[in-house]
């Protein structure tokens, strides 16, 4: 399977379409995810392009998971949740329906169940609001 430069992500990291974005560097971007599982679900993309964790630069996987854990406490903090589904999906067999590498940051509160993966599109004010609140909760 190869990297296929057209993929939506790549897209949105060259600023061909837009995003509600919450952080960007050098190495990554954080956006929020348009269908949401849970108010507050963030996706953390690394620029470096690898369709997914298979083949992905370990150097880049390292940089990640610190970002991750970033997002996670940041998203904690911003949605006063009380805890946090982490998710990556490898291949279609495995989930994946967009193919550059990210991961899923979801804030959950206790018994209340995921809403489905690549479901209902979430309001665009909604997620708006989201990625200010979560902006303002990332500690970098
Ligand atoms: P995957 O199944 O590849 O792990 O997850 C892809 C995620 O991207 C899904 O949760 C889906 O809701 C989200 N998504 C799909 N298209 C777009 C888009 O154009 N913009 C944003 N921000 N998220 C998207």
């Amino acid at each position: 399977m190869s990297y296929d430069t057209e993929n939506i992500f790549a897209k949105i990291l060259r600023g061909e379409i837009p995003c509600h974005k919450v952080y960007e560097d050098d190495d990554a971007i954080v956006f929020m995810d348009v269908m949401p599982q849970a108010p507050g679900h963030a996706l953390v993309v690394p620029k470096a392009a690898s369709r997914n964790m298979l083949d992905a630069d370990p150097t880049t996987l390292a940089a990640l998971a610190a970002l991750v854990q970033k997002v996670a406490r940041g998203a904690i903090a911003a949605f006063d949740a009380d805890g946090l589904t982490i998710l990556q999906f490898n291949e279609p067999a495995g989930g994946q329906t967009v193919f550059h590498l990210h991961i899923h940051v979801i804030p959950r509160q206790d018994g209340t169940p995921l809403r489905p993966h690549s479901g209902q599109m979430e309001d665009p004010e909604v997620l708006k609001a989201n990625a200010e609140k979560l902006r303002a909760a990332i500690h970098i």
